[in-house]
């Protein structure tokens, strides 16, 4: 799990991004947009969506490490329906380690994979992470102590700790 720990809290809808990469501080040449973050019904979503600027490098890496978390995802179920459905149709129990097995080699392929991160990068995944306290407040981590730094003197007039 990356480590966010430079957190910044912010009460604005528009916040200020670097024009560098969170990830590693290389001009930005690419953004990525995360999910919104969870509102309660009837909470107006900000007006533009948020975007992280990002190099082109980094992008990569980020969606490499994304497709490892879902190609986890999908060798984990083939690991627990290599269980069960033999179990259900009652196949002989020989192939109850089929499923777990291929599901396994999954895996470790999937730690394997290259993720193409320079010494530079702070993290495999998302540099930054973003959770909505109230209306227009937000909480963002950032893996990177730089980018919080530039964060922090971007929106120096909306910071607030309350
Ligand atoms: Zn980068
Ligand atoms: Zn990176």
């Amino acid at each position: 799990m990356a480590n966010l720990e430079h957190s910044v809290k912010v009460e604005t809808d528009r916040p200020c991004m670097p024009d560098f990469c969170i990830c590693c501080g290389a001009p930005a040449t690419d953004s990525y947009r995360p999910e919104s973050p969870g509102r309660m019904k009837g909470m107006p979503q900000p007006d533009e969506p948020l975007a992280y600027p990002y190099c082109a490098a980094c992008k990569v890496h980020l969606r490499a490490a994304q497709d490892r978390k879902t190609a986890n995802l999908v060798a984990i179920n083939f690991a627990i329906w290599g269980v069960g459905l033999p179990l259900a149709v009652g196949l002989p129990l020989v192939s109850l380690v089929v499923g777990p097995t291929i599901g396994g080699l999954m895996y470790v392929r999937n730690r394997r994979s290259n993720l193409q991160t320079t010494d530079e990068c702070s993290t495999e995944g998302v540099a930054a992470r973003v959770s909505w306290l109230r209306k227009h407040t937000y909480e963002f981590s950032f893996t990177r102590k730089e980018t919080a730094e530039a964060f922090v003197e971007l929106n120096r007039d909306s910071l607030t700790d309350r």
